[in-house]
C-alpha cells in the first residue's frame, strides 16, 4: 500500500493540517466518491482535511468552532 500525504491550509489562520491516506483511496475520493464511503472510520477532523484539500477551502477545528459560534450568535 502506497501512502499519500494530503494537506490542507486553514483559510482562517494558515495552519496546515495533514492526513496520511492510501493512494488508491485518495484517487477514489478525487474521482468523486463520498468521503464517508471511502473512509468510514476516519474522524470528522480528518475528513475535513481531506474535503478541504479537494475543494481548496479549509478551516481548522479551532477556526471552524469560531465560525460556528458566530453563526449561533446571530
Ligand atoms: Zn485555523
Amino acid at each position: 500500500m502506497e501512502l499519500t500525504y494530503v494537506s490542507a491550509t486553514c483559510s482562517g489562520c494558515g495552519t496546515v493540517d495533514k492526513v496520511a491516506v492510501d493512494s488508491a483511496d485518495w484517487e477514489r475520493f478525487i474521482g468523486g466518491e463520498l468521503v464517508q464511503r471511502v473512509w468510514p472510520h476516519k474522524t470528522d477532523d480528518e475528513r475535513e482535511v481531506l474535503i478541504g484539500a479537494r475543494s481548496g477551502l479549509y478551516y481548522c477545528p479551532i477556526c471552524w468552532d469560531d465560525l460556528f459560534a458566530e453563526e449561533n450568535f446571530e
